[in-house]
């Protein structure tokens, strides 16, 4: 079963922004070395009282926003590791989301999982419960660089939940995947890509290991063993070479790049993930949770206890809010944009936000010149060279 087809923004190639709900569950067997995710090791996870706050907290932020009732297009339950999550207490937030919203018929419910907490009744809990994708994180078949990443399962653990999403049910399979890691070869990129399209995913993701302290949300060990040069990773030269051969060995699969890391079969794009990037309202909860809902983002606690005492008190579990200006939000949509195969509407979009184009001519010649991008009825779209500085072009442009 393909995902059924919603209107088209002309703007972004994409169906039109509407609202999502990301979930975020934060508790995972282990913290792995390189991961600045809002994520904590529990040896016990306090599954009833965690689900409990997440419905508590929906509740208040649907009454805080004059949510009730309105349309949503796709749910995330992201993490951490939400697969050591319960099914029925998953369904419970299901639940309570169907009944606070109009939850779209062929709405896309995705949920992530580990391949060390994977098995396919598990998956098929998830499935009655709502779930219609899953997003395994793999992130590698091989030993060398899964222990690299201090990832606890195997390549063989790894393609046995793959199997075990097909037995329950699942028609729509994401894996993501990291290169760029201390240690691993182009060639050990190619072979990982390899048996990820061997085993024919709807969708994948591959992305690059980031460890520069200044792109991390917090100090991750990984990152300090690469400061005082304990560890060293792969040239960038090498690294490129290894997104080349990843987006290669994809494509002749038949997984078109429509985003700078994300590859999908026709119309098998991550919907919820194109809210991110098409200027699309998004209600999150939970521990670390980001939301956006226009013009208003706001960041919950990443500390789960912090979380549960402020939802648990009858507070609003934030971090942080701010209400994001227009140049703050044409800066987002550009950056954003840039990163779809579509490219962006950039007159129409300097128009939304009364920023002036006409600046921005000479940066486009430059761009289109160069072969950095292509401009076809208004769409500023990145080549594959230009993808590999994207974030300079989009600096360019704002
Ligand atoms: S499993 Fe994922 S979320 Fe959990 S620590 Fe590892 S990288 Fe972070």
């Amino acid at each position: 079963m393909s995902l059924p087809s919603a209107p088209v923004d002309p703007r972004t190639g994409l169906e039109a922004a509407r609202l999502g709900v990301y979930v975020h569950f934060p508790f995972c067997l282990s913290k792995c070395p390189y991961c600045d995710f809002a994520s904590t090791a529990a040896k016990v996870v306090p599954e009833e009282r965690y689900t409990r706050a997440l419905v508590s907290e929906l509740a208040r932020r649907v009454a805080e926003h004059a949510l009730s009732g309105r349309a949503v297009h796709s749910i995330f339950i992201g993490g951490g590791t939400p697969s050591l999550w319960q099914p029925a207490n998953v369904g419970r937030v299901l639940d309570a989301l169907a009944k606070a919203f109009t939850v779209e018929a062929g709405a896309e419910v995705t949920l992530e999982a580990n391949p060390g907490a994977a098995d396919a009744e598990r998956f098929a809990g998830y499935r009655a419960a709502g779930v219609t994708r899953l997003s395994l994180g793999v992130q590698s078949f091989a030993s060398s660089t899964l222990a690299a990443l201090g990832r606890a399962h195997d390549g063989d653990t790894a393609k046995r939940a793959f199997a075990s999403a097909r037995a329950a049910g699942f028609d729509n399979v994401s894996m993501d995947f990291i290169y760029g890691v201390q240690g691993q070869t182009v060639a050990e990129a190619e072979a990982d890509a390899r048996a990820a399209v061997g085993l024919g995913p709807e969708h994948l993701s591959a992305y690059a290991l980031t460890l520069d302290q200044a792109s991390l949300a917090e100090e991750v060990p990984l990152a300090k063993q690469l400061a005082r040069g304990e560890v060293r990773l792969p040239d960038d030269a090498t690294v490129v070479a290894m997104q080349r051969v990843v987006r290669d060995v994809y494509a002749a699969a038949g997984l078109r790049r429509y985003e700078v890391s994300n590859y999908a079969r026709p119309g098998l794009h991550s919907r919820h993930n194109a809210l991110y990037w098409t200027g699309g309202e998004y209600l999150a909860l939970g521990v670390g949770a980001t939301g956006f809902l226009a013009p208003l983002r706001y960041a919950n606690h990443r500390s789960a206890e912090r979380y549960l005492a402020d939802v648990e008190a009858g507070r609003i579990p934030e971090a942080s809010r701010e209400s994001l200006s227009p140049v703050e939000r044409f800066e987002e949509r550009v950056a954003m944009g840039l990163r779809l195969a579509n490219g962006v509407a950039l007159e129409a979009v300097c128009a939304d936000f009364g920023q002036d184009f006409t600046p921005r001519r000479a940066v486009i010649e430059h761009l289109l010149t160069g072969g950095l991008a292509t401009l076809e009825e208004g769409r500023l779209a990145l080549t594959d060279a230009g993808f590999d500085v994207h974030s300079a072009i989009a600096a360019r442009l704002m």
